[in-house]
């Protein structure tokens, strides 16, 4: 058959693909897995609905309904998920792919394996979507072309390709050409970064708490976000400070990768933010609070230290490590950069602000797949319901991304699919309870079923 369809002509092949559907409809040789009796959170932000279930063909669901009315198509694998909690796969919008070695940071670790790897573990966490936003070679296009329209084993990947970074101010890593010094400069990066078919634009606009000398000017982000519209892509603006949050928020910024977090933001902020349809699209909690530990408070979870290697462990765990890090000049700074971050947060909730989930997990310490569930707590923490950090992580960032194939349990998308133990509606940190894990109608291992490092044993019972 794959011989036929090669050989029709291009405008044959959707008539040849109509006939091959219908013939394959309740054919042995699709692939039909039917999940029954579970609770629905699909991740438009209805509430949760009892005893749905679903119908998913060749990695798509094509039926979602009461169970009482479900008719299961003859060949198909059911599977009973009486008592559990179905929703879609998390997606987290702000990462970074390759960046590390353990907790060792270098732009040499970024190798397609070292991605790939992450990208298991993103799925093994039920993060079956991530957005990189920005500091990644060009080996990133690859990895992201070979899954799209297919059926990947790992989480699908979003791609800004390289952010661009004010010469001189913060952002970027080291080893990757990504700077401007002028706004044609910057035009032209930004088209450089569109012809490779970058699904969104980042800029950075901070100065590391006044330690570098300059934050990029407003005639620069505001070509690079023209430029950016006119190369039919979204801009997303790493900030920091309020005032930068205004003015690029005057200049048609689509949605920002981090929180203000040098003040409190005010009634004027929020209007123009809703006014001009901004995106608080990451609040990148996590990332704050993790910045406020000298010793991680976690690396006793198991759901945690299944992901990373004893070595990790040990040194994430080292005396020396936490002197160091409390005696870091900015230590003193992180607990009130939280504070504001979370406030923030909530107030663009609270006042209809549009927003998604995002841990900037990636550089060192910020660890891939687990960040997303202690992102989803802060933000309950910080003040929405469960529900409505679930949306955002779901159907909310499929939508800023553009995704239309992904982020909710609904007929037509993909089938990437996490399946709870417990209701995280009744409390967001059940979204821990993994039960199981789709990509597209795949059963990826999850993170009950693996031990990094060591033996699966070593961590104790699997799943
Ligand atoms: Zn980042």
């Amino acid at each position: 058959m794959g011989s036929i369809t090669a050989s029709v002509s291009r405008r044959g092949r959707s008539v040849m693909a109509a006939f091959v559907a219908v013939t394959l409809a309740g054919a042995a040789s699709a692939e039909t897995t039917v999940l029954r009796h579970f609770t629905l959170i699909d991740g438009t932000g209805r509430a949760p609905v009892a005893d749905q279930a679903l119908v998913m063909t060749d990695g798509k669901l094509n039926w979602v309904g009461p169970d009482v009315r479900l008719k299961v198509p003859a060949g198909a694998t059911v599977e009973n998920l009486a008592g559990k909690f179905v929703m879609p796969g998390l997606i987290d919008n702000h990462v970074h792919l390759g960046l590390v070695n353990g907790i060792t940071q270098d732009l040499k670790y970024q190798t397609p394996e070292n991605i790939e790897k992450q990208l298991h573990l993103y799925a093994a966490y039920g993060v079956t979507s991530v957005q990189t936003l920005g500091t990644e070679k060009d080996i990133i296009f690859p990895i992201r072309d070979a899954e799209r329209g297919t059926r990947p084993d790992k989480a699908r990947v979003f791609t800004v390709g390289r952010g661009v970074v004010f010469k001189g101010s913060y952002g970027g890593v080291p080893g990757l050409e990504q700077s401007v010094a002028t706004p044609e400069e910057a035009r032209q990066m930004v088209d450089a970064q569109a012809a490779k078919n970058v699904d969104a634009i980042k800029l950075w606009v901070d100065d590391e708490f006044g330690a570098l000398s300059e934050r990029m000017p407003p005639a620069i982000s505001a070509a690079v976000i023209d430029e950016a519209h006119k190369d039919g892509k979204k801009a997303i603006a790493h900030i920091f400070y309020y005032d930068n949050a205004a003015e690029l928020t005057r200049e048609g910024v689509n949605g920002f990768a981090h929180e203000v977090r040098d003040r409190l933001v005010d009634a004027a902020l929020l209007g123009q933010m809703k006014a001009k349809g901004v995106w608080q699209m990451a609040a990148t909690l996590s990332r704050e609070a993790s910045f406020t530990y000298a010793t991680l408070p976690f690396l006793d979870d198991p759901f945690f230290a299944r992901g990373v290697t004893p070595e990790v462990l040990a040194e994430l765990a080292s005396p020396e490590r936490a002197k160091k890090l409390s005696s870091g000049p900015n230590f003193p700074k992180y607990a009130p950069t939280l504070r504001n971050a979370m406030q923030n947060f909530a107030a663009e909730a609270k006042a209809g602000v549009r927003y998604g989930m995002g841990t900037d997990s990636g550089p060192t310490a910020r660890f891939p797949g687990y960040f997303a569930h202690w992102e989803l707590e802060l933000m309950v923490k910080a003040g929405v319901t469960p529900l409505q950090a679930l949306t955002a992580a779901t159907g909310s960032n499929a939508e800023f991304l553009g995704a239309r194939d992904i982020g909710t349990v609904q007929p037509g998308k993909w089938a990437d699919l996490l399946v709870l133990d417990k209701n995280p509606v009744a409390d967001i940190r059940n979204t821990r309870t993994i039960h199981e894990v789709f990509i597209a109608g795949r059963k990826m291992p999850t993170i009950w079923q693996i031990c990094t490092g060591r033996s699966v044993e070593a961590c104790g019972a699997a799943k």
